[in-house]
């Protein structure tokens, strides 16, 4: 039996593992290994309850490392000495984040194969960090899962179309709809969801307060679950939430608690990754406060909107009405079979080949 070997690190790629992980297991001696890149109980542990995943198999423990450069490094050491010990058969990365990153430049120098979930989407902005983790995730990987027939088209024009690009759908999809029937809308009373956490939105003091001041003015109360960073930025620049009564500031929340969050919503204002995507698979108005995403598709007919400095214009913009809605834009719940499947199919060739040698 092959074995693969899972890198997960941050609060998304639990959600993308907990999807892919059940059917990675059935086919594959499936091993996990989780970085500490986050640790705090209500960003990673609720999640591996909620969700039933499997405890890693290996736990780095990083935790909090100041720097990208330092926090990538160490992460690094941890995994090398993993698949040193291990020598699984391919690394599995999930995404964007320093420990896709660590995780592709480790297999990528032991020649370990690299097979990247969610390759190809781009926002084209190569000053944000997630936006080099993923052209290095993509450029070393052998096969890439690409979540939407854009991101196919991404990798097209960077050259990258070999046979171990496919289009999938997203496993976030596959998640979503295995809890559809659970997802309860939270207050039929009208109300906005908030998650903010990126830097450029949080480490400016004068920002996070504007953003705050913004969400204050709202005609509906806001719902606004901290990002661990969010609230230590608040802290150190001494913003008490008390002052936005308006603000309703909750510790992070559980993923179904999440959704239903969403599902209700009048309109979704975030930065997340995810949550744009979310918002749409709920036929929810999403408002992402940046200057641009990785999910253009989610854009066409106003279903979200870009809003980086007018953000005086989003007590506006949160009434207006998109227009017309596509189904199944990522995917049809099918993703990780399909991803399961072209693995399977990766190690029948690559045997293949040894057998002709
Ligand atoms: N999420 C959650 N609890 C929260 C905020 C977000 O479960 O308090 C979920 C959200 O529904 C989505 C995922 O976390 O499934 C998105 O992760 P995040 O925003 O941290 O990262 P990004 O997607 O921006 O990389």
């Amino acid at each position: 039996m092959h074995s693969i070997l899972s890198i997960i690190g941050a609060r998304p790629q639990f959600i993308k593992h907990a999807a892919l992980q059940p059917l990675l297991q059935r086919h594959f001696r499936a091993l996990s290994l989780h970085t500490g890149q986050h640790f705090d109980g209500n960003m990673s542990g609720s999640f591996f309850d909620e969700l039933q995943i499997p405890k890693p198999d290996f736990q780095l423990g990083i935790g909090a490392v100041r720097g990208q450069a330092a926090q990538t490094a160490r992460m690094m050491e941890g995994i090398e000495r993993i698949c040193l010990e291990q020598q699984p058969d391919a690394v599995l990365i999930y995404g964007d984040t320093n420990t896709t990153l660590a995780g592709a430049l480790v297999a990528v120098k032991l020649q370990i194969p690299i097979f990247h979930v969610e390759a190809g989407i781009r926002g084209f902005n190569r000053a944000l960090p997630e936006e080099v983790n993923r052209i290095i995730a993509d450029t070393f990987s052998s096969l890439l899962f690409c979540p939407t027939q854009e991101a196919v088209e991404n990798l097209q024009r960077e050259g990258i179309r070999h046979e171990g690009v496919l289009l999938t759908g997203d496993v976030m999809c596959d998640m979503l709809e295995a809890m559809r029937q659970k997802i309860k809308p939270f207050s039929t009373q009208p109300y906005y969801y908030a998650t903010i956490h990126r830097p450029y939105n949080t480490d400016d003091p004068a920002r996070l307060r504007r953003i705050l001041n913004v969400l204050q003015a709202l005609d509906h109360p806001v719902y606004f679950p901290l990002h661990p960073r969010t609230q230590h930025c608040m802290e150190q620049a001494g913003i008490a939430s008390s002052a936005f009564p308006n603000v309703h500031c909750l510790a992070p929340v559980g993923y179904l608690e999440s959704l239903s969050f969403q599902a209700g919503a009048d309109c979704v204002l975030t930065d997340s990754s995810g949550v744009q995507k979310e918002a749409y698979m709920l036929r929810r108005k999403c408002i992402t406060l940046r200057s641009e995403t990785e999910w253009h598709d989610t854009l066409k007919e106003g279903w979200n909107r870009l809003v980086f400095e007018d953000l005086e214009s989003i007590s506006d913009l949160v009434h207006s009405k998109p227009g017309y809605y596509v189904e199944g834009l990522f995917g049809d719940g099918g993703a990780g079979g399909r991803i399961a499947e072209r693995m399977e199919d990766y190690f029948a060739m690559a045997g293949k080949k040894y057998s002709s040698i």
